[in-house]
């Protein structure tokens, strides 16, 4: 049967979805996604869906969902066009061959050959990756909006609601002296309750860092996360040595190479696995792996990714190896049923210009939404506008999308709600 089947067609398109809120990079501030998803269908009808997300576009990363659209329709789909799909390593090595780097682009391809390879075995990638471990991970949110209050209401209301405990703040983009004082004021306000790490996206210099590292130590913050350019890891390995708190190295991970090269280093404490940054899902496990041999402490991470792609890395995270300090999702709005509570303890917080200017507009339409779509994008040639629905497993808020994703957890599908 497998050797008859191949793929017929190759559908890519961008899908536009606003966040929550502003997510404050030192590089620049994301207040929307572009999702790249790709649809594999097969000469025996099953369709394999995958993901490619990329975090702050080309000011982060070398990629951009436009460029990735190009890419997979352009080189990577005449691979594919010739490919036995249930040879999914041989598919993805050949793959390799065709296209360097591009390692977004063959995660999104990569994960849907694997959607396709379960569906027609009618298994859970994970039961494919060797079976679950964990059913439940603890989650990290991400404080991002720049407004120390605003981050403290956020936070408080999450721990009220007992979602989340841990915290992760991106910091970088002021300057040292405050962003410090910024993640003092939180792990004061939040106390034991909460664990609080930062994300600094390579902004400092290693003589900053070295500074502010200890700093942040004496605030309370348990991990720092890329503190400087990923291009100085004997920097970050000079770092990890003197601190007595946790580095994690993050857009340095860029798959297994790196990995073993920053493992033998001793660059950093801690690995961001990302299924993105890794070049797909094998890889990030690849990544996990060579961690977990070396004793290094594992984060699985994300980029902002929609449905498709959390779940595809939620598969993975699930194996024990990967999953030692817990993974965040901070999910698009679509993705997020508003609680009105949350919304009216937001507003008493005196937000920064640009929320405000998303809450004007939601006055005037009477939308529940948190901020509108980028002006424009939507009508794009060949972008879809987001149809905002998710499906949430009743038994344990599992999500999946409502167009088909294998569902993470054990409950069948009936048992999904609609979430918009
Ligand atoms: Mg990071």
């Amino acid at each position: 049967m497998s050797q008859r089947t191949k793929i017929d067609r190759i559908e890519t398109f961008l899908l536009d979805l606003p966040t929550i809120r502003p997510h404050q990079l030192p590089m620049t501030t994301v207040r929307g996604q572009t999702l790249l998803i790709v649809r594999l269908h097969m000469s025996d009808g099953v369709v394999g869906i995958g993901e490619g997300t990329t975090i702050g576009g080309l000011a982060y990363g070398a990629e951009s969902p436009e460029g990735m659209k190009l890419v997979i329709d352009t080189y990577m789909g005449p691979v594919l066009e010739t490919a036995d799909p249930d040879r999914v390593g041989d598919t993805m090595a050949r793959m390799g061959k065709a296209v360097r780097d591009n390692r977004v682009a063959k995660c999104a391809i990569e994960t849907a050959l694997l959607d396709a390879f379960a569906r027609r075995r009618g298994l859970p990638l994970s039961d494919l990756l060797g079976g679950r471990f964990h059913d439940r991970l603890p989650i990290a949110w991400a404080l991002a909006s720049g407004e120390t209050a605003y981050d403290i209401a956020e936070a408080e209301e999450l721990l009220e609601r007992r979602r989340h405990n841990i915290f992760k703040l991106k910091i970088g983009h002021g300057e040292p002296k405050a962003d410090i004082a910024h993640v003092a004021a939180i792990k004061r306000a939040l106390g034991d309750r909460a664990s609080v790490r930062v994300d600094v996206n390579q902004a400092w210099s290693e003589a900053v860092a070295a500074r502010a590292i200890p700093a942040l130590e004496d605030a309370g913050c348990d991990l720092v996360e890329q503190p400087i350019a990923l291009s100085n890891r004997a920097g970050m390995a000079r770092l990890a040595a003197a601190s007595r708190i946790a580095i994690m190295a993050d857009e340095v991970v860029q798959g297994p190479e790196t990995a073993f090269d920053l493992a033998a280093n001793a660059v950093a404490d801690a690995f961001a696995v990302k299924i993105m940054q890794s070049g797909g899902i094998y890889a990030a496990g690849r990544v996990a792996a060579i961690a977990d041999a070396a004793g290094i402490g594992l984060y699985g991470g994300t980029m902002l990714e929609g449905a498709v792609g959390t779940i595809a890395s939620a598969h993975l995270f699930s194996k024990p190896a990967a999953s030692r300090v817990g993974h965040r999702a901070v999910r698009p709005a679509a993705n997020h049923r508003e609680d009105p509570r949350r919304a009216a303890r937001l507003q008493r917080v005196q937000p920064r210009r640009a929320y405000r200017s998303g809450a004007r507009h939601r006055a005037r339409r009477g939308a529940a939404r948190p901020f509108p779509a980028r002006p424009g994008r939507a009508q794009r040639p060949h972008r879809q506008q987001a149809h905002s629905r998710t499906l949430t497993c009743s038994s344990c808020e599992m999500y999946a999308d409502c167009r088909g994703v294998t569902p993470l957890c054990r409950h069948p599908l009936v048992d999904y709600q609609d979430d918009h």
